[in-house]
């Protein structure tokens, strides 16, 4: 039996938080809740949960700023977020304050369940390993390196903070140089769930975020590339 996985759910409609708890407990995970945003930083922060469900529109403090504030404590808990269908900016918000993932209402729970699922173990496979030297990590190109130990990546020797997502896109486009990969393609081999639509602009987003944290110009990029039409690529001359 594998060890039991905590979900924090943060959201302030009580009858979302009673059919999300009860369905999750279905699948053996343990929940824990909070109704405002402060409440749910706190939890987040005494509860060490293994994945944050986190609604938008929440009292005291919304769900980007909590989503923004874990991750500027380096918290790399994946985070979905729980946005109403009509408000399209905010997924493209959400990825942008360090989200993970997100769902719109209503949701199908077989898809928030597989969400989940595919969400934590993506971190289960990446489990925080002892932090390692630079030194050990393997050169990828130019003076980018990546500990696949650590899961660190370093720039000039110097270590870059990346959330576990753009981490995956890196070392998935990277173990394979110079190969393109549609947006679809991505959604499928690094986001783990195979679903096309307005939901490939994730792609964007993230790439978008990875190539402004490895990129010495992300305008004008020399790692991660974009072939027009086609899709994404790892450059290695
Ligand atoms: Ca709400």
């Amino acid at each position: 039996m594998a060890e039991e996985k905590t979900v924090l759910i943060v959201e302030d409609e009580k009858n979302i938080v009673d059919i999300l708890r009860f369905n999750l407990q279905k699948e053996h995970y343990r929940t824990c809740e909070a109704y405002d945003g402060e409440d749910g930083l706190g939890k987040a922060r005494a509860e060490k949960p293994d994945l944050i469900l986190l609604d938008v529109m929440l009292p005291k403090m919304n769900g980007f700023d909590v989503c923004k504030a874990l991750r500027d404590e380096g918290d790399n808990v994946p985070i979905i977020i729980l946005t109403a269908r009509e408000e399209e900016e905010d997924k493209v918000k959400g990825l942008e304050t360090g989200a993970d993932d997100y769902i719109t209402k209503p949701f199908s729970m077989r898809e928030l369940i597989a969400r989940v699922g595919a969400n934590i173990r993506r971190t289960a496979m990446a489990a925080p390993a002892a932090a390692a030297a630079a030194d050990s990590a393997m050169p990828v190109a130019g003076d980018l390196s990546i500990n696949t130990d650590s899961h660190q990546v370093f720039r000039s020797g110097k270590a870059i903070d990346l959330t576990q997502r753009e981490y995956e896109l890196l070392t998935f486009l990277a173990s394979h140089p110079n190969k393109v990969y549609s947006r679809v393609d991505l959604m499928e081999q690094v986001w783990n769930y195979g679903y096309v639509g307005d939901d490939v602009r994730t792609v964007d987003v993230t790439v978008r975020r990875l190539r402004e944290k490895i990129e010495e110009n992300p305008a004008s990029p020399q790692f991660i590339l974009t072939r027009r039409g086609a899709g994404y690529y790892f450059a290695v001359s």
